[in-house]
């Protein structure tokens, strides 16, 4: 047997990622890659078949770690492996090479796999790396997550995120470069639906029509891919929502003159439609705890300056939003956009513990980086719980996440596909 072959897991409790309570005294029995018993240690003695495959796991087969709880691989949603996470824009990025920006890649997803994420989106690559990075994983040159990529994300000529590569306008053009992402490999598809960030374009205002959209989520669905968009304004949530996206990227309600006016109606629409919604809260955290600091050594440049203004002045009505939000029913999933602003690589964590701000529960929060994030991609019926037939990924923590949420930092052991994978040893 492979030394890194795991058969059985007895940890102190488990989490199964179905909402109940938690399970203590479990005991998890994998086949290969796939979840093929779950029972109480007990129950292993009085299952010869269970008792078998368990006696012929070596020493290396056995996780028996009592002082941990038991999770499903974390699943984020929502990444850009070919930035640093370092505070450099996408403009600075736009500088490097693909040959540097895939190599900065293979290293993130690296990361991101010993912290505890077993499945990975890269909702925003330039050009081929993604795909590029996808096939490493999968030939083992690199050690990584599972991999689900979008390549450049459509955007309109000069739109948010252009310099990626994935510039497409009219209907036509649409749904050819959706056809030609899907041709390259792409598992989902990534609409920028308003501006960002990127010089060119404009955060506060629609980016594609509704006919653009609906193009886009029809050649998108025809294929079987889920369909993500980022929204920076009000106007582009409901675009997105008229086009029937399946997940919704930041969600912020502003206005076209940039203030921050929630809109209860729309609210209602995303609670009635089911979309996922990704908040992104701790990305806005670590940009103003970033930019803080900087403001301690000197004066910041007028762009630093306006966007830690945004970002402290919006930060209690997005929480307030996404309070109401939650109460109301829309369905929240985990996406760390990490790599982006100054949000590195190894702490979806935090995206999942920023929940809390909105009243999740810690069980809850959990929920949005595993079995609703699972239900987001399309992958419910592999990954996201802990479930008899499913792929065996895994996520063992010391002590208890449901009574203090830096537990899910505490990082014991990562198992993915049966294989012993994390945290990184030495
Ligand atoms: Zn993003």
């Amino acid at each position: 047997m492979d030394s890194t072959s795991i058969t059985v897991i007895k940890p102190g409790q488990l989490i199964d990622g179905l909402g109940g309570p938690p399970i203590s005294g479990a005991a998890v029995v994998l086949q290969e890659n796939l979840i093929h018993w779950i029972g109480s240690s007990e129950e292993i003695e009085t299952n010869q078949e269970i008792k078998n495959l368990v006696d012929s796991a070596g020493q290396y087969g056995v996780l028996d770690l009592p002082q941990c709880t038991l999770l499903p691989g974390l699943i984020d949603c929502h990444s850009h492996t070919n930035m640093p996470g370092d505070g450099r824009t996408g403009e600075e990025v736009n500088a490097d090479t693909d040959d540097v920006r895939l190599l900065r890649a293979a290293r993130n997803t690296t990361l991101a796999l010993h912290s505890g994420v077993t499945t990975l989106c890269d909702c925003g690559s330039w050009n081929h790396t993604a795909f590029s990075l996808k096939e490493g994983i999968a030939l083992g040159l690199v050690p990584g997550p599972r991999f689900l990529v979008t390549g450049p994300p459509l955007t309109t000529t000069g739109g948010h995120l252009w310099y990626m590569g994935g510039e497409a306008d009219g209907i036509d053009g649409v749904r050819k470069q959706v056809r030609y992402l899907i041709k390259q490999g792409a598992d989902l598809i990534k609409i920028t639906a308003s501006g960002g960030s990127t010089l060119t374009s404009d955060p506060y205002r629609p980016s594609y029509d509704v006919d653009e959209l609906k193009a886009i989520v029809f050649e998108a669905h025809n294929r079987a891919r889920p369909v993500a968009a980022h929204c920076r304004s009000t106007v582009s949530i409901n675009n997105a929502l008229d086009a029937g996206v399946d997940m919704i990227f930041h969600c912020f309600f502003a206005q076209p003159d940039g203030s921050y006016r929630y809109d209860q109606g729309t609210a209602e629409r995303l609670a009635e439609s089911g979309v996922w919604v990704n908040p992104t809260h701790a990305l806005g955290i670590s940009r103003r705890i970033e930019l803080q600091a900087k403001k301690e050594l000197g004066p910041l440049n007028k762009i630093d300056a306006d966007m830690l203004d945004r970002i402290v002045n919006g930060h209690g009505d997005r929480i307030e939003a996404y309070s109401t939000m939650k109460e109301m029913g829309v369905r929240l999933i985990g996406g760390s956009d990490c790599g982006w602003g100054s949000y590195p690589f190894g702490d979806f964590q935090a995206e999942l513990i920023s929940m809390s701000d909105f009243g999740l529960s810690p069980m809850e929060a959990i929920l949005t980086g595993t079995w609703n994030a699972a239900q987001a991609i399309g992958m419910q019926d592999s990954l996201g719980t802990i479930e008899t037939n499913k792929e065996a990924d895994f996520l063992l923590v010391e002590g208890n996440p449901l009574e203090d949420m830096e537990c899910l930092r505490r990082v014991k052991a990562v198992v993915l596909g049966g294989r012993l994978v994390g945290p990184k040893q030495g």
